[in-house]
């Protein structure tokens, strides 16, 4: 198998995620720059073969590509504001989450400062960089994410998205959002469990089995969405209202909270008001399109 040749890269940025990143590009043998705000947390990637730049200046002399990671954009602004002339003719990679806004902000900002700009959302844990199970999102010049597509898979499986440079932040979020949604549902189902003496490892082990089934309806569903037609194939809203109204009561009986259990019963309420009781779970899309009240 022939080796993916080697490429000069700057990591600016150095925390959990930062080292993560700069690890692995030393790990496939790309030259690798380096600086963080706090120089001692380069010490274990200098071992294994990084170069400490001695200041941000001389990372972002050090070549093309630059690779940034820090909390959030406003940190990036603060960390690259005072050397914005040293961006010219620099491809900045932003791999710092934020908003698809920021974003697209921030491209414009690089862009009058003379640099290419391609954003970057990572899903994926630090330990998982490296590896394909991390999945890094992009967004920005396809021509570029080309170009340096063979140094970023260094650090996993990345996926283009399109030239609007938001995309990776919004798809970034909608992921995050799915994410915190089976991991409420499943803590309301261990806090429900929990309350009649039954463990929360015990509820793992159904929910293990049973989430994958509900993921594999998401195609079908998101076909429906895509039509705008939703006929039940599976389940009607009304009989899932029905399930959602013992939700309710039995959290109401068991004494835990019902902030959630009441919500999603809201939107089934609210999509039978709309008259799509007979419809299939996806009609409920309408209910999330629509900006929200405001009590
Ligand atoms: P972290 O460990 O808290 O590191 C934050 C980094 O930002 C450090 O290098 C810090 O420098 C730097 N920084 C913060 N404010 C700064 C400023 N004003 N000027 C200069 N440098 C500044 O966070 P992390 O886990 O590496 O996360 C970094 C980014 O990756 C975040 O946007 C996060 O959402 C994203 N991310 C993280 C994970 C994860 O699992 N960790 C997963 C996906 C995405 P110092 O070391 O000097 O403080």
């Amino acid at each position: 198998m022939t080796k993916n040749p080697t490429h000069s890269v700057t990591v600016l940025g150095l925390g959990l995620m930062g080292r993560a990143l700069a690890g692995a590009f030393v790990r496939e043998g790309h030259t690798t720059t380096v600086w963080n705000r706090t120089a001692a947390k380069a010490d274990e990637l200098v071992a294994e073969g990084a170069t400490l730049a001695p200041s941000i200046r001389d990372a972002l002399a050090a070549g093309p590509l630059v690779v940034a990671c820090v909390s959030d954009y406003d940190a990036l602004r603060a960390l690259l504001d005072p050397v914005g002339d040293q961006l010219d003719g620099r491809v900045l990679v932003n791999l710092t989450s934020g908003t698809s806004a920021g974003a697209r902000e921030t491209a414009a900002w690089a862009v009058e400062r003379g640099a290419t700009y391609l954003d970057g959302a990572i899903l994926a844990v630090p330990a998982a960089i490296g590896s394909a199970e991390a999945v890094l999102l992009h967004s920005g010049p396809r021509e570029v994410f080309d170009q340096y597509e063979p140094v970023l898979r260094a650090l996993g499986t990345t996926t283009y998205l399109g030239a609007d440079h938001g995309l990776s932040s919004l798809n970034d979020v909608a992921v995050l959002g799915l994410m915190w949604s089976i991991l409420n549902g499943f803590l309301q189902g261990a806090a429900l469990l929990g309350a009649a003496g039954m463990s929360a490892s015990s509820f793992a082990e159904l929910a293990k089995r049973l989430a994958p089934t509900v993921v594999d309806w998401l195609p079908a569903y998101a076909e429906q969405i895509d039509n705008g037609a939703y006929p039940a194939f599976d389940s009607t809203i009304d009989t899932h209202f029905g399930a959602m109204d013992h939700l309710v009561h039995e959290s109401e009986a068991l004494g835990v909270s019902t902030e959630l259990p009441e919500f999603v019963k809201a939107l089934g309420e609210r999509a039978i008001a709309a008259g799509r009781g007979g419809d299939g779970y996806a009609a409920v899309i309408e209910q999330f399109r629509k900006p929200s009240e405001v009590a």
